[in-house]
């Protein structure tokens, strides 16, 4: 996949969010030569003063050294990013449609619309963006009766590449997965993907249908293992078994694995709410329930009424006009990505419920404030937070909350009341700490 004596892209992806441009300076770091394309011109305006539009540790440098050594572009110009484009990448979002909890697509049609209307030679279509089954086929469709003599391919080539950790994922992937009917496009692929295989990374190459599905069916499996164990929590709540234990047990058999059985205040983030929901549809659509995720969803919409029960048993009855300190809004540490984050949910509840809600958390407030509005205090340090406030909430475990010294908490907070929904504290301590300690699935120390 050359092109001597050019200095174009020869990869262009369509879609600058947290997907496209870490895949972009990605492989702009694995030696292409790569443009990114977003419609929003503010974005690429920031990101070609090297000024990074989202919070991911580690990206900044991989696009500044990326863009210095000219193998990386932003544009909002589609023609330009595809004039020599050999592999164009839709890396567009794919939100819950309200009206039925399908994946909502007129984000990758209008892309694969674009491209079809601003290429002139062959290139391989490939969708990166989560996708129920058939869109692939769909895609190539729209470009066949968009541009009827473009010679193309089109293939599937999901993402895995979680927030907070997204440069090092797709870096060092656990796989890579391509799928296409189309000899010729599984060569270009293949060819992409060659300084991640030379160094022994695996892709499994399949067909499209196929390769839609295994994102749907690796997000929904991790799900369920977040909403089976928040249910083994909540049981232990009532027998009096300790999850933590129930954890360790299980994940140490190699068959069950310990990742992801980590109980919280259920699952959030951009991906597994909208991801599971579209599971359903999908298993609808084809009258082959995808039961096992319907469940999954119910377990998880229960979450945030328990953590907000939780907070106000807490409190001792009612949060009306006592003052929470929020620690943490994002769905996870390190990303300011705070779309169906709990804490956001838990925060709005207890607001309306009359509580005085002061939050802090170190990436996510810019996002949280276009969320929640007035309708909480937000504090510029973690301090101010929690300085005078009837009890603590840790919704989201930071590094910054996990290692402030519990002293710090006890002096700050007007009674030594925390209730964590991440388990980050053992019961011993907090009961040494002199602390009332409520968390998820296993006994509170008063
Ligand atoms: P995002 O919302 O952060 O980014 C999407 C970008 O696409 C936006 O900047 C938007 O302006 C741009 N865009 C939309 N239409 C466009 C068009 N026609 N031309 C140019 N730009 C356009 O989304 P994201 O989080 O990067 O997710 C993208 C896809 O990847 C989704 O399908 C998602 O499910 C999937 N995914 C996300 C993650 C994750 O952790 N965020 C991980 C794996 C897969």
């Amino acid at each position: 996949m050359s092109l001597a004596g050019s200095s174009a892209p020869q990869v262009a992806v369509i879609g600058t969010g947290y997907v496209g441009l870490v895949s972009g300076a990605c492989l702009a770091e694995s030696g292409w030569r790569v443009a990114c394309v977003d419609q929003v011109e503010a974005k690429i305006e920031k990101l070609k003063k090297g000024i990074i539009p989202i919070y991911e540790p580690g990206l900044d440098e991989v696009v500044v050294r990326n863009a210095e050594a000219g193998r990386l572009i932003f544009t909002t110009d589609i023609a330009e990013a595809l004039r020599e484009a050999q592999i164009v990448i839709i890396a567009v979002g794919t939100p819950t449609r309200k009206l039925d909890g399908n994946a909502d697509l007129q984000y990758v049609y209008a892309a694969s619309r674009d491209i079809a209307r601003n290429l002139d030679h062959y290139a391989v279509v490939v969708t990166k963006s989560t996708v129920p089954a058939g869109t692939g086929n769909e895609v190539r469709r729209i470009i066949e009766r968009e541009n009827p003599n473009l010679d193309f391919d089109v293939a599937s080539n999901p993402e895995f590449l979680r927030e907070g950790n997204a440069v090092s994922d797709f870096m060092k992937p656990d796989r890579i997965v391509i799928g296409t009917d189309s000899a010729r496009a599984r060569e270009r692929l293949e060819a992409l993907y060659r300084p991640f295989t030379e160094q022994g990374f695996e892709l499994i190459s399949t067909d499209i249908i196929s390769s839609e599905l295994i994102k749907y069916a690796a997000n929904t499996f991790l799900a369920t293992k977040v909403s089976f164990i928040n249910e083994m929590a909540d049981i232990c709540e009532k027998v009096g078994g300790d999850i933590g234990a129930i954890s360790r047990g299980m994940g140490s058999d190699k068959r069950i694995g310990r990742e992801f059985l980590k109980p919280g205040p259920g699952y959030g983030g951009s991906c597994f709410p909208k991801d599971t929901l579209a599971m359903v549809h999908i298993g609808e659509k084809a009258l082959s329930p995808a039961t096992i995720v319907e469940a999954v969803i119910t377990v998880n919409r229960s979450r945030p009424h328990r953590m907000v029960a939780k907070v106000i048993q807490a409190a001792g009855g009612s949060v009306d006009g006592r003052t929470i300190a929020l620690l943490g809004l994002t769905f996870k540490p390190n990303t300011d990505d705070v779309r169906d984050s709990v804490a956001v949910l838990v925060a709005e509840q207890l607001t309306q419920r009359g509580a005085i809600v002061r939050a802090f958390d170190p990436k996510g407030m810019d996002h949280a404030r276009e969320m929640l509005g007035d309708a909480i205090e937000y504090c510029p340090t973690m301090q101010d937070a929690i300085e005078g406030a009837d009890l603590c909430v840790l919704a989201t475990e930071w590094e910054e909350f996990v290692r402030f010294p519990l002293e710090g908490y006890r002096a700050a907070l007007r009674n030594p009341i925390l209730v964590d929904f991440r388990n980050v504290f053992s019961l011993e301590t907090m009961a040494e700490a002199g602390f009332e300690y409520h968390s998820i699935g296993r006994g509170s120390v008063q």
